[in-house]
């Protein structure tokens, strides 16, 4: 079945500067992994034509469907804390731009379809087990309700590709309400392209926060309102203890959507200091580190925009410093109010963040398991409930009694029901997330044996994650001793 995107590309309208056309490389043998339906329909795409040949020859970058004008983005970006001028979409291309049937404008973007001007050593490819990695975790995300890039197809290409050793090779198509991050404001401010940034800004805000657009100074509004969707999105990802990894300024989207994922992954034990990302070595990137450095991050946005924000220079630092001394106030609540709706608590009185912060000492104590901890809570609203399973998460510590009795005395003085608390609470707490000993497991069977089976169970469990369904209990189970993964690899 032919396939027919209606493609309206934005991004290739601005300056040249701005990108380097590019053709996707063929692959050899194009065959389907994964294709996302649901989304297809949501982005009134046809699920059908997408499957068939031509559409997994164009999920590949074999062909390239009427309409698309392929580009790779120019963008810069600070690694590790180390600014470098030019990265760019090494082994991404975006095909265009399409508008769903919502009137949301959004980027099909192919990641590992070959070489682009920005490729530097690298082959501009990707092996399947990132590419699935990404899908997976992309669209667990999604089904939590945080912001995110979603994942519409991953197809093998029938190539190999080498790493440490030969994979599979496979390409991820990429959904995102656009690309443009912060290292893309770098790119230019670096180079002293004043026009660029600019130009760049006018886009942002014409795509993604269409409503300042008349505002009296819009720049300002930008800054303010990417401030602020990061402070949510950083508290939304600690809510499940999702530790991205690689919070590089070019890996941060100015949407507010969670991008790049590479070695990311979610933590079982809580412990605020935990890191699994292979590459992160000093633990910049650690799961409690990441308000900071997206902070860390804004700032570094805050310059390129210094030029657009005042003629007089003090003024515009002081704008900057002035927005940006919001986020820890914004995050905070965010992640506060997240928390404490964690907890059944949906309004908060004095004293309830104390019952976060002492919840958060003794799981660090005992170890406890970070979700199955949130997700227990919610069988004990009950005064009457037995805690002994509760209890066992913690490995014996003493401390908990006592949190659990000001917690329920806390419930005890709201206005809605036990049934209506837990509820909730089973609404918010996921009971399945992509544990990474998972994700490692179904992702060999996929590379050593070929077998998609366990990949494609935890894929519809992790989309389900606020169900308890019996099936799917050990999915639900924190690694055993030796079955836990100590590092996480991005692969690339
Ligand atoms: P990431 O790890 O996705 O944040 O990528 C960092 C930079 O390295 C970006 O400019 C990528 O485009 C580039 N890159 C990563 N992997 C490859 C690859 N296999 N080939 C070419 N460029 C790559
Ligand atoms: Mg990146």
């Amino acid at each position: 079945m032919p396939l027919s995107i209606a493609f309206d590309n934005s991004y290739s309208r601005l300056p040249n500067r701005f990108y380097e056309r590019v053709r996707p490389e063929v692959a050899p043998s194009p065959g389907l992994l994964v294709l996302n339906t649901t989304l297809a329909a949501d982005l009134g795409l046809d699920a059908e034509a997408l499957a068939s040949p031509d559409g997994v020859a164009a999920l590949a970058g074999s062909e390239i469907p009427a309409g698309a004008d392929p580009i790779a983005l120019a963008y810069a970006g600070h690694q590790f804390g180390h600014f470098v001028p030019a990265l760019g979409d090494g082994r991404a291309i975006l095909l265009g731009e399409i508008v769903a049937p919502d009137g949301r404008r959004l980027d099909l973007q192919l990641k590992g379809s070959g070489r682009t001007a920005f490729s530097r050593r690298g082959d501009g490819k990707a092996a399947v087990g990132p590419v699935l990695r990404e899908y997976l975790i992309s669209e667990a995300m999604a089904a939590f309700g945080i912001p995110t890039t979603r994942s519409l197809a991953a197809v093998a290409t029938g190539e190999t590709v080498l790493r440490e050793r030969p994979l599979p090779g496979a390409v991820l198509t990429r959904v995102a309400s656009s690309h443009i991050r912060v290292g893309t404001f770098q790119y230019f401010a670096h180079r002293s392209d004043e026009d660029g940034v600019r130009r760049l800004a006018d886009y942002a805000i014409d795509r993604l926060y269409p409503d300042i657009a008349g505002a009296d100074a819009p720049y300002a509004m930008l800054y303010e309102r990417v401030v602020q969707r990061q402070a949510r999105l950083i508290a939304l990802w600690l809510s499940v203890g999702f530790i991205h990894g690689v919070m590089n300024t070019d890996n941060m989207a100015i949407s507010g959507e969670t991008i790049d994922y590479g070695p990311c992954a979610f933590m079982d034990a809580y412990d605020p200091g935990m890191v699994l990302s292979s590459i992160d070595r000093q633990g910049r990137y650690a799961y409690g580190r990441q308000p900071q450095i997206a902070q860390w991050n804004l700032a570094r946005l805050g310059e390129c925009l210094l030029p657009l924000l005042s003629d007089d220079r003090d003024k515009a630092v002081q704008l900057v410093v002035d927005r940006l001394s919001g986020f820890a106030s914004q995050f905070e609540t965010a992640y506060f109010g997240q928390f404490l709706e964690k907890l059944g608590i949906a309004e908060e009185r004095p004293g309830d963040r104390d019952l976060v912060t002492g919840l958060f000492s003794i799981m660090q104590m005992g170890r406890a398991d970070f979700t199955l901890t949130f997700r227990r809570l919610a069988d004990l609203v009950d005064p009457k409930a037995d805690t002994e399973a509760f209890l066992s998460l913690f490995g014996g510590n003493a401390g908990v009694e006592p949190w659990l009795k000001l917690w329920r005395e806390r419930l005890a003085t709201g206005n809605r029901s036990p049934r209506e608390i837990a509820a909730a609470m089973r609404a918010i707490n996921p009971a399945i997330i992509p544990r990474n000993h998972q994700v490692e497991k179904a992702l060999d069977a996929i590379i050593e044996g070929s077998d998609g089976a366990a990949y494609i169970r935890l894929l519809q469990a992790v989309t389900r994650p606020f169900e308890d369904r019996p099936e799917d209990a050990d999915l639900a189970q924190p690694p055993r001793l030796e079955e836990r993964v100590a590092a996480t690899f991005c692969g690339t």
